[in-house]
């Protein structure tokens, strides 16, 4: 009985943190979303964030950006877009399309013998809310 309970409890959680991810564009840190989940969840750890994280990573429900000022950021979002990061800020924004010449980059696997199975451009630059405030 006592374990039905831990274990439903277990999936609210993991619910939880999948929907915190997805409710977002902001390409939230684990950090942002132990924070948001907190006050509901007291009983939370970072750690469990994290291991939930990992987990969707893993099972393709969400993605990970890549790490940005030395923590990992992730996306709900798992459509093909292209991610610009402000060099100020460290906001993540989303671009619409794609940046990638898909045949350019089969063709240059086949030169270099190399089996490419994926690839990621990221922009980076200052968003247009730094660029603001610096007038
Ligand atoms: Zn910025
Ligand atoms: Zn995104």
């Amino acid at each position: 009985m006592q374990q039905t309970v831990k274990k439903r409890n277990y999936s609210r959680k993991r619910e939880a943190i999948l929907k915190a991810v997805r409710s977002t564009t902001c390409h939230p840190t684990a950090e942002w979303v132990y924070q948001q989940l907190k006050p509901q969840y007291p009983d939370l750890s970072l750690g469990t964030v994290y291991r939930n994280l990992t987990q969707f990573k893993n099972d393709g429900v969400i993605i990970s950006v890549g790490t940005v000022n030395g923590q990992e950021r992730y996306d709900g979002n798992v459509k093909p877009h292209t991610h610009f990061v402000c060099s100020q800020c460290h906001a993540v924004i989303d671009v619409p399309g794609e940046f990638l010449n898909n045949r350019h980059i089969q063709e240059t696997g086949e030169k270099m013998g190399l089996k490419i199975e994926s690839s990621d451009v990221i922009l980076h630059g200052v968003c247009s809310e730094c660029l603001k405030r610096e007038i």
